[in-house]
């Protein structure tokens, strides 16, 4: 993995466990890249014994740039995903996958009743997850975010489906919503809590939260005592863990609550 700073990856865990289960003779290394190192890096990944890599902040934007991207890491405008296929670096957005997968796994039918979703945030992850709820044929997606002009300019990217929320509107966006996500930086350590009132969303709504410290945000206890079903952050992170590892070696892992364990064991460490 790529990143500046880099050291914080739980990454080493969640492919270090696949490698071991599949029995492959490999490994996964945090390289800690300067961002005017970059480039250079990215152009000698073979030559260092990488038949891939990831790549985190602040890479991700030029990763897209220095690499062939599929349509999904083109269209959100961000690759944190490379792999060499015949000497040629590609590259994809695995956030989709990942947030998507977690959701299918933690509330299954959750997309039954979420014609209406609202979404916290405008950055990265939003865009990841943005796209794979219109992936997945979501009517609404009602965007909020501190900055307005960012989710103003989500509705250019994405189209009339996504519809930017001031926080006036928010209070009629929620009503009968069914499916709720924070992906913005609300609950991470450091960050204020997500303020928001679950009350008037469907009875069977999903919350779902990309922050994965803590693993059980504010909003999510929020939502369990609403009695809703919830996706976490390191639903998220695992799943998009696949794609990578299946670009990389060939081979689809799957996420086990054994892995799941020793991450969580990580996060209580750290
Ligand atoms: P980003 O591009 O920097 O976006 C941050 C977002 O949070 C923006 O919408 C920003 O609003 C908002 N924000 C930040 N501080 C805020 C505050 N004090 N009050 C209100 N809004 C605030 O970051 P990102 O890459 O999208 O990451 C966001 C979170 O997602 C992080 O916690 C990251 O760890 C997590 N994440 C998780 C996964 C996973 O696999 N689970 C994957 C990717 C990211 P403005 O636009 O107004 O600045």
């Amino acid at each position: 993995m790529m990143g500046w700073p880099v050291k914080q990856s739980r990454a080493p865990i969640i492919h270090g466990y696949w490698i071991e289960k599949h029995g492959l003779d490999a490994d996964f290394r945090l390289e800690a890249v300067p961002p005017d190192a970059f480039a250079e890096f990215l152009a000698h990944l073979a030559e260092r014994g990488y038949v891939g890599g990831s790549a985190t902040m602040p890479h991700k934007e030029m990763a897209l740039k220095l690499t062939e991207p599929d349509a999904r890491a083109t269209a959100i405008g961000a690759a944190n995903v490379i792999w060499l296929e015949n000497g040629t670096l590609r590259s994809t957005n695995s956030d989709v996958v990942g947030f998507i997968a977690a959701l299918d796994e933690s509330a299954p039918g959750w997309d039954q009743h979420a014609e209406k979703a609202v979404v916290y945030g405008a950055g990265g992850a939003a865009r990841a997850v943005v796209y794979g709820l219109l992936e997945r044929g979501v009517a609404r997606i009602h965007l909020h975010n501190r900055t307005l002009e960012k989710a103003e300019a989500f509705r250019e990217r994405f189209g009339s489906k996504v519809i930017p929320t001031t926080t006036d509107e928010l209070p009629a966006a929620l009503a009968g919503a069914g499916l709720v996500v924070n992906a913005a930086s609300f609950g991470m350590v450091g960050y204020p809590d997500l303020d928001v009132d679950l009350s008037t969303v469907r009875d069977d709504a999903v919350v779902a939260d990309v922050v994965y410290v803590p693993l059980e945000t504010g909003l999510l206890k929020k939502a369990r005592a609403r009695g809703l079903r919830v996706s976490d952050g390191l639903g998220m992170l695992l799943h998009q863990g696949t794609v990578c590892f299946e670009k990389w070696f060939g081979v689809h892992p799957v996420v086990t609550r054994e892995q799941r364990a020793r991450v969580e064991q990580a996060l209580r460490n750290a």
